[in-house]
């Protein structure tokens, strides 16, 4: 630490960090467990944004599975290259939405690399388990195409069938070298593929979007524990996003769900509540024909409204959400209208990486006077307002999958349902603290992530379990035990 200490410039850490990784994994695990809440924004979301940026300029080493498209009729002898046989979670990319950053095409490799870092040392899976793939099919930047240090295919991004046979032949060499068993999270596709591999492969894989799912339930968890500083249910609020991607149509789907659970009230009423602004302003029915499929659950009747600021104004949300990847788009008039209809506004800026959120928290509390609850998907530092500190908690799906997918292998899940990301929601929920709460804070820290991560595993599991989807037989008694038997520790094994 003292040596990392020494770079002040966050990617020369980031560098520092991955070099490390490669020199010597063990220690890479035990400095990054030991040090969370410092090195997270190092090896994961603000500086990995950064990284896949430049990714070609500070490339060393291939640290993942790059399968391009002339590898087309041999993936499987691609995968069987990998020195490891034992693969427990694959993490795929094909690099068309970074964060809140656009198409990185072969440079966003840095996301699977610096999630399954996180599955290990959050959630405790064996590195030597874990696969980073990025799929090369080009790339629409044109900056890249022209730099000589770009690292990938030098073409536009095939797409239609030639893109859809290329993925179909990964995921089935996948199921075929790895078994059924074999996680795979995709992650940072763009939305006009990503809804659709999800549901292709849902019924036959053991598949799982971060960007719908996990991002959904890490949220919903945040609502769950803000719901003890504002009072009342879920049902009680009206959900305003602005963004109706992978994030928002996903969070608001789950959210909607949970309501429909507690109140049993079927999902077409639930949605009611929730609306959602898109690039072309608030999603209303008389839009309907021209909407992707993913949006039409959201329209709703209203007559068409262009600015966030005119929809909060009408819809008087209780809650606001930014998942449109646009920064500093929750301006001072959007948070002093959220103020002024709430008591207690809540705030949850999601859009990474920092440059890209819809507010700092500073601003939030000041705009608000102090009354915002705010979160965000990117770190901020502690505010002081009014003589108070504010502690702003990170609305970040690395609270969910570790522990998601812990839980996951430790059943011997086959597949992902949504009543496990709801069980998720509810484990995380349950370890914010009245301590917490006392500085407005909805997340837990991560500094107890690793036990975190073990009762959401166990949650989880215990929901594979009740649903049958289960294979590890027969199941553990104390699943919170099992799990934390199972974590990953980067420990150096006595031969003695
Ligand atoms: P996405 O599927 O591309 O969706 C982006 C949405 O934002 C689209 O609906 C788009 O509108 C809308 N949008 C874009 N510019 C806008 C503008 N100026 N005004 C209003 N709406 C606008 O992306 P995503 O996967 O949802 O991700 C979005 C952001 O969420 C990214 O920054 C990502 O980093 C962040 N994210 C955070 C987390 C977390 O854990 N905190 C997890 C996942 C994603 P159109 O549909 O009209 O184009
Ligand atoms: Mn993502």
């Amino acid at each position: 630490m003292h040596n990392l200490r020494q770079y002040e410039v966050p990617l020369q850490r980031y560098m520092a960090m991955m070099d490390l990784q490669e020199r010597n994994e063990r220690l890479f695990y035990k400095l990054l467990i030991d040090n969370v809440e410092e090195l997270l924004p190092v090896v994961y979301t603000p500086t990995v944004g950064e990284a896949c940026q430049k990714y070609g300029s500070i490339f060393r080493r291939p640290q993942g599975l790059y399968i391009s498209l002339k590898e087309k009729g041999k993936i499987l002898e691609v995968l069987k290259n990998w020195p490891e046989r034992n693969i427990q979670v694959i993490v795929v990319t094909d690099g068309e939405r970074i964060l809140g950053l656009g198409d990185l095409g072969c440079q966003g490799m840095g996301i699977p690399v610096g999630k399954l870092s996180l599955y290990t040392a959050l959630g405790g899976l064996r590195p030597s388990a874990c696969l980073p793939v990025t799929i090369d099919v080009g790339t629409n930047n044109g900056k890249l195409l022209n730099d000589e240090f770009y690292i990938g295919l030098r073409q536009r991004r095939a797409t239609g069938q030639e893109y859809a046979e290329l993925l179909d032949e990964f995921m089935t060499a996948v199921k075929k070298n790895y078994g059924e068993k074999v996680i795979v999270q995709f992650e940072d596709f763009a939305n006009h593929n990503a809804f659709e591999l999800l549901a292709k492969y849902s019924p036959t894989h053991l598949v799982f979007n971060d960007d719908i799912q996990g991002t959904a339930s890490v949220v919903l968890a945040g609502l769950l524990a803000a719901l003890k500083l504002v009072g009342g249910t879920l049902a009680d609020h009206t959900f305003l996003f602005l963004g109706a991607g992978e994030a928002g149509t996903g969070i608001a789907e789950l959210i909607a769900l949970e309501i429909s659970k507690q109140t049993n009230a079927p999902l077409e009423e639930t949605r009611k509540k929730i609306w959602l602004v898109d690039s072309k302003g608030l999603i209303v029915s008389s839009r309907k024909g021209s909407l992707q499929h993913f949006k039409k659950p959201w329209a709703h009747d209203h007559e068409p409204i262009k600015g966030l600021l005119d929809a909060v104004k009408a819809i008087k949300p209780t809650v606001l959400i930014g998942s449109s990847g646009v920064g500093k788009t929750f301006t001072k008039e959007v948070v002093e209208a959220m103020a002024s209809i709430n008591e207690k506004p809540l705030i949850l800026a999601l859009s990474n990486p920092t440059s890209q959120s819809e507010c700092t928290a500073e601003e939030a509390y000041t705009w608000s006077e102090g009354r915002a609850i705010f979160a965000s998907g990117s770190p901020f530092d502690p505010v002081e307002y009014n003589s108070r500190v504010f502690v702003p908690g990170q609305a970040n799906n690395a609270y969910i999958f570790p522990g998601f997918g812990l839980g996951l292998v430790i059943s011997g899940a086959i597949r992902v349902h949504d009543d496990m990301l709801l069980a998720a929601s509810e484990a995380l929920a349950e370890q914010v603290k009245q301590e917490n709460l006392d500085k407005v804070l909805i997340y837990p820290p991560f500094s107890n992530i690793r036990k975190i991560s073990a009762n959401i595993a166990a949650k989880v599991a215990a929901k594979a379990y009740e649903l049958g989807l289960a294979s590890r037989l027969p199941r553990p008694k104390d699943l919170v035990k099992y799990a934390e038997s199972c974590m990953y520790s980067p420990l150096y094994r006595s031969y003695r």
